[in-house]
């Protein structure tokens, strides 16, 4: 039966639901196919993204997120530019190729200004070799537009889930965390030209498989270029908490997780799938694991040592690693257990993106609104 499904280059709706249904021997085999599917179509190389949380002040009241506007336990910071790009150079000297700057959502022209300069210093200081990637949330279209001119290339805002409904239940019911708003970002991120990257939640109260599966069409349906994903962690000062006895175990989750990125690499297969950091936290080589069966992007956090334990989106969230070099030399040794090769000094684009680019030569316009 799954080896049925398995040799379709294509799964549908109800292939997926069983994918992800997969235990044991079966679900092996699932891994074994998202390998070697892998294997043939982005080969075993991981890229490396060296990743810098910025600032931990947002403005958004997501109610599963540890750093959240309204948890004023957190300790709140915003790193000076000059550590974030000296942060930026140690990434250009280790032949990283990659940079993502993440924060929490601020929006004002300042806030603007402060990451095109970003954008330009990083540029001159790495003579234009190191790709960046912003994730700093929903933002203006014309923000996006300056952002890439500036030589942002790829943005990542996950759609957490693609079920309105259940989104709604994960937010407050307010115009900063509107649905519709969300996915208008994404699309005005792809029409601008950004590699675009997207990715839900896994695990989360109220989320069936069903919906899960649906989450993999949308993400087929949105072509996007880059997806990052993982299971959700409960955070005991956010609201959500209070539904953790809706919850599988963190086992269950990493598990499903895993299923999800092989069932995404069977489905979307010429696309970058990032091993995300909460694989990490409930299991130690969590992302290696992730990296075995189909995803090829790692972001070692490269955030300076002091600020690590205040970005804590969920708990256990691993803020090890404190010495940079020690960090970069050991995920080298698990990455090569693992079968896969650090690929120092490449971009690692999407292949996704120069192929749609290159089959559509204009991408797909889709309405200016301006709500975001
Ligand atoms: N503020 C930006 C980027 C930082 S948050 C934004 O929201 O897009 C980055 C991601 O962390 C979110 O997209 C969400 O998927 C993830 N996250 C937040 N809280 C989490 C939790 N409790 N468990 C797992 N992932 C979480
Ligand atoms: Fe802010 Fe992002 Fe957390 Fe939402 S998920 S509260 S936008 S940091």
């Amino acid at each position: 039966m799954i080896e049925e499904i398995l040799n379709k280059n294509t799964p549908n709706k109800t292939d997926l639901i069983q994918l992800l249904q997969t235990e044991d021997l079966d679900m092996q085999h699932l891994f074994r196919k998202s390998k070697e599917v892998k294997e043939q179509t982005v080969q075993n190389k991981v890229y490396f993204r060296g990743l810098i949380e910025f600032s931990n002040i947002c403005r958004k009241d997501c109610l599963y997120c540890g750093i959240r506007k309204s948890n004023n336990k957190v300790h709140r910071y915003n790193i000076e530019d000059e550590e974030i790009l000296k942060a930026a150079r140690f990434a250009y000297e280790n032949h990283f190729g990659s940079l993502v700057l993440q924060s929490g959502e601020q929006k004002s022209p300042a806030f603007t200004k402060r990451i095109t300069n970003l954008l330009d210093g990083i540029q001159t200081l790495s003579k234009g070799s190191l790709r960046v990637t912003l994730s700093c949330g929903e933002q203006e279209r014309e923000t996006y537009k300056q952002w890439y001119e500036h030589g942002a290339a790829r943005y990542l805002l996950r759609i957490e889930t693609s079920d309105r409904n259940l989104y709604a239940k994960l937010h407050p019911n307010d115009a900063l965390h509107d649905f519709d708003q969300r996915l208008q970002c994404l699309y005005n991120l792809k029409d601008l030209g950004y590699q675009t990257g997207s990715g839900v939640m896994i695990g989360l109260p109220f989320q069936t498989i069903e919906s899960l599966a649906d989450d993999l069409l949308w993400m087929q349906t949105m072509d996007l270029d880059m997806v990052g994903m993982g299971p959700y962690l409960e955070h005991e000062e956010t609201p959500l908490y209070a539904f953790r006895y809706l919850l599988m175990s963190q086992q269950k989750r990493f598990e499903l997780s895993l299923k999800m990125i092989a069932c995404l690499r069977i489905l979307m297969k010429d696309i970058n799938i990032a091993a995300t950091t909460a694989l990490q936290a409930i299991d130690k080589g969590g992302r290696e694991k992730a990296l075995k069966i189909g995803a090829n992007v790692i972001m070692p956090n490269i955030t300076p040592g002091k600020f690590r334990n205040d970005y804590h989106l969920y708990s256990n969230k691993p803020s090890t690693d404190e010495n940079l070099e020690d960090c970069k030399r050991c995920l080298e040794i698990r990455i090569y257990l693992q079968d896969n090769k650090i690929a120092y000094d490449e971009w690692g684009d999407s292949k996704h993106y120069h192929n749609r680019m290159t089959k559509t030569k204009t991408i797909k316009r889709v309405p200016d609104r301006e709500i975001c």
